[in-house]
C-alpha cells in the first residue's frame, strides 16, 4: 500500500457481522455466538497436562464471560486490558460458562473507546483486512477508519460510470461502493459494492483489450480475401472426413473475417485433437487463392517440422507445397528460400521465430497463423503482430480455458472455439495409482512396448534448476534403462542443451526411441501417434490443466491409449480423481479454476496476466460479457477516447493499465 488509492482499493478478506452480536448474559452452553466486550482481566494458565492457555474475561453492558484460547499463550502480548474485543466461537460449560473463540478482532484500545460503556457500536459489520508487508490487519483497519471520510471526498470526481449505466447494472456509485466495502452497515450491502468494483476492474481490462483490438484491426487497411476460393473448396471436398459442426462454425467465422475489410485478429481455441490444424490449413489456402502468401509460426523447430508434415499431407492432392524456415535452415537452402519468399513463389511457409527476422521479406503476406500461442507472453504477441503488415492473424491454442478466462486473457482477440472432438476416437483410459501398483503398471508398459508401441514417463520438476529433483529423475532414468534393457530409453530435461533435447525428441518422433523419460519440457504439441502409454510420476504436483496437456500426447492414433497418474502419498488426491474422471479439457479447466484459483491456471503465473482482486471468474461471466460489450461499443465510437464524456474513462485507463497501453502503442 503506497498511495491513498491503494488503501481505498485494499479489499477486506471477510467481514465479522456484529449486527448479530449476542448480549453476554444471554449465552448458554452449546451456543455458537459472536460477542463484543471489554477485556477486564487476562492471563496465562498452565493446565495439568502442561498446556498453556490464554484467558481473558470480557464484559459488555449485560454481563461477563471467560474466554479461553488453549495453546495460544502468545496472545498475552497482543490482547490487553481495556481493549474492546469481538470474539466468535462456541460456548461451553466449564466452571461456569466459557467461550473458546475461533476468531477474534481487537476493535479498539482503551484510549480509543469513550467511557467504557461497553458499547458495541450497534449494527456494524467489521472488515477484516489481509495484512500487507509491514502493516497488520489492525493497523490497516485503524488507518482506514480514521481517514475514510476524507479519502471518499476525493473519490467523487473520479466516477467513470454515469448514473444510468450504474442503475442498469444495479450497482452503487464508486464512492458508495468504497464506503460500503470499508464500513458496511449490513452484510447485504457488500455484494453489490463488490460487484461494482469487479465490474470496474473487468471493464477497464476490456477497454484495454478493445483498444488493442481496434488498433490491430483498423491501423492498417486490411485485405478482403475473395469469397470464391477454389482451393478451399477442393481442399475441404477432398478430405476423407467432413468437418465437425464446431469446426464448420469456426471456419465460417474465420472466413467471414478474412473476407471482411478489417484485419482479422482471432483466437482459434480447441482441445488437443479437435481439428484446429485442418481449419487453419483452410485459412492458409484461402489466402493463397487470393494471391497472397500465408505463414504458420510454431514455438519450436520440432513443432514447425511437425506442422510441415501435416500440412504437406493435407495439401498434397491440391498441389500446394508448403516450405519450412527455422533456425537450422542455413546456407544455400536458406538463401534460395528467402528469395522465393521475397518473390512470392513460396506460398505457404511454416517456421519458428526465424520467420520474423529482418532478412525475411514476404512479397505479399496475407495471413499469419500462430500456433500454441499461450507459450508466447503478451509482449511477444505484440512483436508477432508486427510481423505482417496488413495481414490477418489467427492464433491457435490447445489450452482449453473457460470463456471468462479467455475473455480476460485474450480479450483483444475475437474467439472461435472448437468444442467438439471428431467422432470415433477412442478416449484415453486414465488410472490413478499408488506406489504399490508400480510393478503391475511397469509390466503393462513392457507389454505395450513389446507390441511396438511407445511410451512416456513424465517426471515433475517444479523448477528445472532443482538439483535434487534432477538427480531423482536421472536416477529413475538409469533404473529404467536397466529394467527395459531390450528397449531404447531416452531422457529429456530442462538442463540439457537444446540441440541435445531436439535430438532425443526427434529420435522419439522417428520411433528410434521406445520409451521417453522426460520432465515437463516435453513439447506441448508433439504428436507421436504410435505412443500409447503415459505415466505421470508424483502427479499430485501438477495442476489439472497441465495433466490434461500431458495426457494429450497419447491417444492420437488408432491404438487404444492408457495414462497412469502415480501419487506418492497415502491418499488418492481429489485432483487426480477428477483428472481420471473425464477427458474433457474444458471441464478440467473449470475444476482447476475452482481448486487453484484464477491466477494459477497454467501452473505458473502468467507473464502479463491481469490480477483480479474483486472479480471472480467463476461467477462474474455476465458482468464480464457486459463489460466487454460496452468497452467495444465505446471504442468503436471513440477509439482514442477523445470525447469529453470519455475523459474520465481515459484517465482511469491510464491509471490502471498505463504500461500495457504503452506497449500497444508500439504496435
Ligand atoms: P488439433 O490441431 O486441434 O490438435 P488436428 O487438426 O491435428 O487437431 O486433428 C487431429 C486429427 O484428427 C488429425 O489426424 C485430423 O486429420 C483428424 N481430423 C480433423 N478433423 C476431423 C474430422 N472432422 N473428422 C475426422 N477426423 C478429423
Ligand atoms: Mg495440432
Amino acid at each position: 500500500i503506497l498511495t491513498a488509492r491503494d488503501l481505498l482499493y485494499h479489499m477486506p478478506l471477510r467481514y465479522e457481522d456484529a449486527t448479530t452480536v449476542a448480549g453476554i448474559s444471554s449465552l448458554e452452553p452449546g451456543d455458537e455466538a459472536t460477542i463484543i466486550g471489554h477485556v477486564i482481566s487476562k492471563g496465562v494458565i498452565r493446565t495439568r497436562k502442561g498446556m498453556r492457555v490464554f484467558h481473558a474475561v470480557l464484559r459488555d453492558s449485560t454481563g461477563q464471560i471467560e474466554c479461553a484460547w488453549p495453546g495460544r499463550p502468545w496472545l498475552e502480548r497482543t490482547i490487553r486490558r481495556n481493549q474492546l474485543l469481538l470474539a466468535t466461537g462456541a460456548v461451553r460449560f466449564y466452571h461456569g460458562r466459557q467461550m473458546q473463540p475461533r476468531e477474534h478482532i481487537v476493535l479498539a484500545d482503551e484510549s480509543e473507546t469513550d467511557d467504557g460503556s461497553a458499547g458495541a457500536p450497534a449494527g456494524r459489520v467489521f472488515p477484516v483486512y489481509p495484512a500487507t508487508e509491514g502493516l497488520t490487519h489492525r493497523q490497516i483497519r485503524g488507518i482506514v477508519q480514521v481517514n475514510l471520510p476524507r479519502l471518499l471526498r476525493e473519490v467523487e470526481s473520479g466516477e467513470p460510470f454515469d448514473a444510468a449505466w450504474r442503475s442498469q447494472l444495479g450497482v452503487p456509485s464508486l464512492r458508495d461502493a468504497l464506503r460500503i466495502l470499508h464500513d458496511p452497515r449490513s452484510i447485504d450491502e457488500i455484494e453489490p459494492a463488490r460487484k461494482r468494483l469487479a465490474y470496474e476492474e473487468l471493464f477497464f481490462l476490456q477497454l484495454l483489450h478493445a483498444r488493442a483490438r481496434h488498433r490491430h484491426r483498423a491501423a492498417r487497411e486490411g485485405i478482403s480475401f475473395s469469397s470464391e476460393s477454389e482451393l478451399v473448396r477442393r481442399f475441404l471436398g477432398g478430405l476423407p472426413f467432413r468437418l465437425t459442426q464446431a469446426q464448420q462454425r469456426a471456419w465460417d467465422e474465420i472466413e467471414a473475417d478474412m473476407e471482411g475489410q478489417l484485419r482479422m485478429y482471432r483466437l482459434l481455441q480447441g482441445d488437443v485433437g479437435s481439428g484446429k490444424t485442418v481449419v487453419a490449413a483452410a485459412a492458409l489456402l484461402k489466402a493463397v487463392d487470393s494471391g497472397y502468401q500465408a505463414a504458420l509460426m510454431a514455438p519450436t523447430e520440432l513443432l514447425a517440422e511437425q506442422h510441415l508434415r501435416t500440412l504437406a499431407d493435407l495439401m498434397e492432392t491440391i498441389g500446394v507445397e508448403p516450405r519450412i524456415l527455422t533456425g537450422s535452415t542455413t546456407g544455400a537452402r536458406r538463401d534460395t528460400l528467402l528469395s522465393e519468399i521475397a518473390a512470392g513463389e513460396a506460398k505457404v511457409v511454416v517456421g519458428t521465430h526465424a520467420l520474423i527476422q529482418e532478412a525475411v521479406r514476404f512479397h505479399s503476406p496475407g495471413l499469419v497463423v500462430i500456433d500454441e500461442q499461450h507459450r508466447f507472453g503478451v509482449e511477444q504477441r505484440q512483436t508477432l503482430r508486427q510481423a505482417g503488415e496488413a495481414t490477418d492473424t489467427l492464433v491457435m491454442s490447445a489450452t482449453p480455458i473457460p470463456r471468462s478466462l479467455a475473455l480476460t486473457r485474450y480479450g483483444d482477440l475475437d474467439i472461435s472455439v472448437i468444442d467438439e472432438l471428431p467422432p470415433g476416437r477412442p478416449p484415453v483410459r486414465t488410472g490413478v495409482r499408488g506406489p504399490e501398483s508400480r510393478d503391475v503398471a511397469f509390466a503393462f508398459l513392457q507389454e505395450q512396448l513389446a507390441e511396438g508401441r511407445q511410451g512416456y514417463i513424465v517426471y515433475p520438476l517444479v523448477d528445472e534448476s532443482e538439483v535434487l529433483d534432477l538427480k531423482a529423475a536421472t536416477q529413475m532414468y538409469e533404473g529404467l534403462v536397466q529394467r527395459f534393457d531390450e528397449f531404447r530409453v531416452g531422457l529429456i530435461h530442462g538442463r540439457l542443451p537444446s540441440a541435445e533435447k531436439e535430438k532425443v525428441m526427434r529420435g522419439f518422433v522417428r520411433g528410434e526411441i521406445d520409451l521417453l523419460v522426460t520432465t515437463t519440457v516435453i513439447e506441448v504439441g508433439i504428436d507421436v501417434s504410435n505412443a500409447t502409454v503415459m505415466f505421470i510420476e508424483d502427479a499430485e504436483r501438477f495442476g489439472l490443466a497441465q495433466l490434461h496437456q500431458l495426457r494429450g500426447r497419447i491417444g492420437r492414433g488408432p491404438h487404444p491409449s492408457y495414462c497412469a497418474a502415480f501419487y506418492s502419498g497415502k491418499e488418492k488426491p481429489e485432483r487426480l480423481r477428477i483428472f481420471a474422471g473425464t477427458n474433457d479439457g474444458l471441464e478440467l479447466a473449470r475444476a482447476d479454476l475452482r481448486l487453484r484459483g484464477q491466477g494459477n491456471l497454467f501452473g505458473e503465473r502468467q507473464h502479463g496476466a491481469p490480477e483480479l482482486r474483486f472479480a471472480d471468474l467463476e461467477t462474474d461471466l455476465d458482468l464480464l460479457e457486459d463489460a466487454r460489450h460496452r468497452a467495444r461499443k465505446i471504442v468503436a465510437d471513440d477509439p482514442e477516447l477523445r470525447r469529453a464524456r470519455h475523459a474520465l474513462l481515459a484517465r482511469e485507463l491510464r491509471e490502471r493499465h498505463g504500461r500495457s497501453e504503452a506497449l500497444y502503442e508500439v504496435g
